[in-house]
């Protein structure tokens, strides 16, 4: 019978030290052969080169006859994985995986046969070692001998030729010992089976044969005699596999995640700062791509969509100063240039009672008698009405023609009539009144005296006709009639062209007005289209001098002032630019824009809704209030509307000259009309009424703010079809309502820029940069663009920050990660030699430490995603509801792409580098 094993001459030197000398040795297919020896002797040595580790020998090794030095390592790895079984004195087992999984280990790499019958075989195996009941037990929680005998059992499970064991029993007690012992000899019966030990007579009961090594020599003793062949009970039958072998993925996959499960605390760490890293990178991914498009979605969700900001360059500083009342030749000059203004008059304004705090009062004179007329003062002369105004009025006796100037036009109320009819002994009514006026010298005396300036004086009027009006009043024909009673008649100095002549306190402010023959508001535009006026300010005389009509005189008072605005005609000229769809005119007590803050709004308190009830509430809870609790706002009930420009973008109301696109109606006309975007039309109905409660004007005293609201409506003509809840009003509306049916003053309404809203097919910036060249006096401002780009330069500095952390962390992980992998290559160094001794190739156990590192980059990838995902989820939210905009949810998938990415690539990396750390490592003796 040929032996399996033969060997010539065999020399093995470390360096200068020969610990195999010339050793030639032969053992045949089946035996148990034992190889003694001091320790240090070379017995490991030998066991090495028998099973083709150390190929730095001298001499020839023949294995079933063919010289193993003609091998390749790959045939080598073959060889150990099929050839040969292997048995340690520390097991060497994979300490986390059950017993069953470490016999199927070299199965597992070689065979290809069905899951199901390489169990049966492992379990057959480990049933003959007598460890049927063990086999899912964990490795660890095995005792010593136990543990051998699965090495055993792993050792014979690929049907190997040849068993070596090196010190099988050196770690065990010396039953556990006999018994692997026994189980040895039973093996040896069909088997070739080498023991290597240092102690001879613990092998001598059991050995074929005794092979001595010391100092490099070698002498056998006894010889063997083969005894019958025995069946080994492993009754399964495995096919080989004749290609490459390769432990599965399956395993090595579940044996990295065990490995992973092991070190909790570190895969834990590891997998955090990978986490941290890619969750830096995936989060500069999203605010590079989403939140800027988010917020910027948001914000021009919000915006008018397509307009321009117009402003003055200088927009601090206020739009009017120095004011002064206009003199009478440029108030002539507007008067005769204009059909629309009737005449004009002359008012002068004093606080009269405080001038005349001595003696203020009005009697009429009948002989000898004074017949008192209450609440009659100077304040009621210097109001007088022109008694053209006022031609429908029934006079008693009649309404005059002429009138000299010290003759009047008496208005009572029925009370002072009465009063008046008493003291002059005729029946009490109108008729008799004005007979009597009729024929008699009806005298009327004002008497004024302030002792301090030692003034006293005595005015005597003839009235020459009554009518009956709501509050004492005076009519005269004569416009000027204030002038001649103030300045000739009574000789007071006043201011006139701005400057004070007689700088006393009895000097009156003389002040012009403008009288339209009906309509004013027609005059206001027709006075503003005039660029040569565009230095006056015309004021609308005040309610208190409400007339007897019911509604103001079409007065306006004349004021000349320094104006930093920019002025109507240049508004009007750039309206006129082809690109420009319409304006809406700003001011700073109505309508205010301020594109660098994406602003816009009514600048003061303003409400609309569609019941008067509700609004009143509103109003009331603004109109008197805490100065400390003037910035709070209360909640609105529903149906009203918020227009303020702190408010109007979040969930109030927007207005809009841009009136396109109308679904149902018509365009507003003049300045009571609008349309209503289609969201509004739940609140609000066409051809309804919008009410409006607009704040004109405040007042402090001491603590408490109080705001002087005004009410108006707007009759709805038309919707337009917009989501946002929008009013849409005529260019002008801005001022011409809150001049004309609000009674603002128009010191407050003076435009400090437009609201362009550009037509569609028009590029924004193109007609800014146009505009800004056309008119570089003026500022021009895209509200979206300045924000879109102040926020993606905000974006980008924050952008950069995060790139910057991201890069410093991920850095950071991946050393930390390279650090976490270095430790577990050498701390697994054992198990990757074992695996190699095996017959697992280096590829393999790369491949199993890629897995590991799988594990890692899976799990921290993970982590990333779900947190940037949920990020992404907050961050919508808050923006959504910041800004009240209602866009869907749509994740962004970039920052996953990216990490995942990053991830796969640190991991190609990493698994190459390995491979190739690992292929460089030695596990072979040369
Ligand atoms: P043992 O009989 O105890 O198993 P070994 O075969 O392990 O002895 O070692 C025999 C001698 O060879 C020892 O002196 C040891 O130091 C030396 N030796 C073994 N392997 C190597 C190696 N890879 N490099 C250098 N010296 C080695
Ligand atoms: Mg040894």
């Amino acid at each position: 019978m040929r032996n399996l094993i033969v060997l010539k001459d065999i020399k093995r030197n470390f360096g200068g030290q020969k610990v195999l000398k010339n050793v030639n040795l032969t053992f045949p297919r089946r035996g148990l052969f034992a190889i003694v020896g001091p320790s240090g002797s070379g017995k490991s040595t030998l066991l090495n080169i028998l099973s083709g580790l150390d190929i730095g020998y001298k001499g020839d090794y023949f294995f079933a006859g063919k010289l193993m030095s003609s091998y390749d390592e790959e045939d080598l790895l073959n060889i150990r994985l099929t050839k040969f079984g292997y048995i340690f004195q520390d097991f060497r087992l994979l300490e986390l995986e059950n017993a069953i999984s470490n016999v199927l280990l070299p199965l597992d790499a070689v065979s290809f046969t069905d899951r199901k019958i390489q169990k049966r075989r492992a379990s057959d195996l480990l049933s003959y070692v007598g460890l049927e009941n063990k086999e899912k037990q964990r490795v660890n929680t095995l005792s010593g001998g136990e543990k051998q005998r699965v090495a055993i059992a792993r050792s014979l499970v690929n049907d190997p030729d040849v068993l070596l064991a090196d010190e099988p029993t050196g770690a065990l007690d010396e039953r556990n010992a006999k018994e692997v012992f026994s189980i040895l000899k039973k093996i040896s019966k069909n088997k070739l089976v080498i023991i290597v030990s240092h102690d001879v007579s613990s092998v001598r009961e059991i050995a074929d044969s005794i092979i001595h090594i010391q100092d490099g020599e070698i002498t056998v003793e006894d010889t063997f005699v083969p005894e019958e062949l025995e069946e080994l009970s492993a009754s399964v039958e495995v096919k080989k596999n004749k290609k490459k072998s390769s432990l599965s993925l399956f395993f090595l996959f579940s044996h990295a995640m065990r490995l992973l499960k092991e070190k909790r605390v570190r895969t834990s760490i590891t997998i955090g700062a990978i986490a941290i890293g890619l969750i830096g990178l995936g989060l500069s991914m999203y605010v590079a791509n989403s939140i800027e498009k988010e917020v910027g979605g948001a914000f021009s969700s919000l915006l008018p969509s397509n307009c321009l900001v117009m402003g003055s360059l200088n927009s601090s500083s206020s739009p009017i100063s120095n004011v002064y009342s206009a003199p009478e030749e440029d108030v002539i000059a507007i008067k005769e240039s204009y059909g629309e203004v009737k005449d004009y008059g002359v008012t002068y304004m004093s606080d009269w009672e405080n001038m005349f705090a001595n003696s203020n009062e009005a009697f009429f004179v009948k002989a000898e008698k004074e017949i008192n007329f209450p609440s009659f003062s100077i304040r009621n002369m210097a109001e007088y009405l022109w008694l053209d105004d006022y031609e429908d009025k029934i006079y008693y006796p009649e309404m005059p023609t002429e009138m000299a100037n010290d003759s009047i036009v008496l208005g009572l109320p029925y009370s002072a009539m009465f009063n008046l009819c008493y003291g002059l002994n005729i029946l009490r009514d109108f008729e008799s009144l004005g007979e009597y006026v009729e024929f008699h010298d009806l005298l009327m005396v004002l008497r004024l005296a302030r002792e301090e300036w030692g003034y006293k004086d005595e005015q005597i009027f003839k009235v020459v006709a009554v009518t009956q009006t709501k509050t004492p009043k005076v009519f005269h024909l004569n416009h000027q009639w204030s002038n001649f009673l103030f300045e000739e008649s009574m000789r007071f100095p006043s201011s006139d062209n701005g400057e004070v002549p007689v700088n006393k306190p009895w000097t009156l402010n003389k002040l012009f007005y403008l009288e339209a023959h009906d309509d004013i508001t027609n005059l206001f535009k027709t006075l503003r289209n005039d660029d040569k006026l565009s230095s006056y300010v015309f004021e609308r005389t005040s309610f208190d001098e409400n007339g007897e009509k019911g509604e103001l005189l079409p007065r306006a008072y004349v004021f000349l002032c320094d104006k930093n605005n920019v002025p109507y005609s240049s508004i009007k000229e750039v309206s006129n630019h082809e690109a420009v769809e319409s304006r809406l005119l700003t001011t700073n007590g109505s309508y205010v824009a301020a594109a660098s803050s994406l602003l816009s709004g009514f600048s003061r308190k303003f409400f609309i809704s569609d019941n008067a009830a509700k609004l009143d509430e509103v109003i009331d809870c603004y109109s008197d209030v805490e100065i400390d609790e003037a910035l709070l706002d209360y909640d609105l009930p529903n149906g009203v509307y918020n227009g303020n420009y702190l408010k109007a973008m979040t969930g109030g109301v927007l207005f809009s000259s841009s009136i396109s696109n109308i679904k149902e109606g018509r365009k507003p006309e003049g300045i009571e009309e609008c349309c209503v975007s289609s969201s509004l039309l739940s609140t609000f109905q066409l051809d309804g009424n919008l009410l409006i409660g607009a704040e004109i004007s405040d007042e402090r005293n001491g603590k408490r703010l109080t705001r002087e609201f005004a009410k108006g409506n707007l009759k709805i003509v038309g919707v337009i079809d917009e989501k946002r809840p929008t009013i849409y009003v005529n260019g002008d509306w801005t001022i011409d309502y809150f001049r004309d049916v609000l009674g603002m003053s128009s010191f407050y309404l003076e435009p400090t820029g437009a609201i362009l809203n550009i037509k569609d097919g028009y590029d924004l910036d193109v007609v800014l940069k146009e505009l800004s060249k056309a008119y570089p006096d003026y500022k021009f401002e895209n509200p979206s663009g300045n924000m879109l780009s102040s926020l993606s330069s905000t974006m980008d500095y924050v952008e950069v920050v995060l790139i910057s952390f991201s890069f410093v962390s991920l850095t950071i992980s991946v050393l930390l990660f390279a650090i976490m992998m270095v430790i577990a290559v050498n701390e697994n160094w054992k198990e990757a030699r074992m695996l190699y001794v095996l017959g697992i190739s280096k590829r393999d156990i790369a491949r199993s430490f890629s897995l590991q590192a799988l594990g890692y980059g899976g799990g921290a990838l993970g982590a990333a995603c779900v947190s940037i995902a949920l990020l992404e989820v907050v961050v919508h939210g808050y923006i959504s509801s910041s800004f009240g905009s209602g866009s869907g949810f749509v994740l962004a998938y970039e920052p996953f792409l990216l990490m995942a990415g990053v991830c796969l690539g640190f991991l190609l990396v990493f698994a190459i580098s390995l491979r190739f750390y690992i292929e460089k490592t030695t596990y072979v003796t040369k």
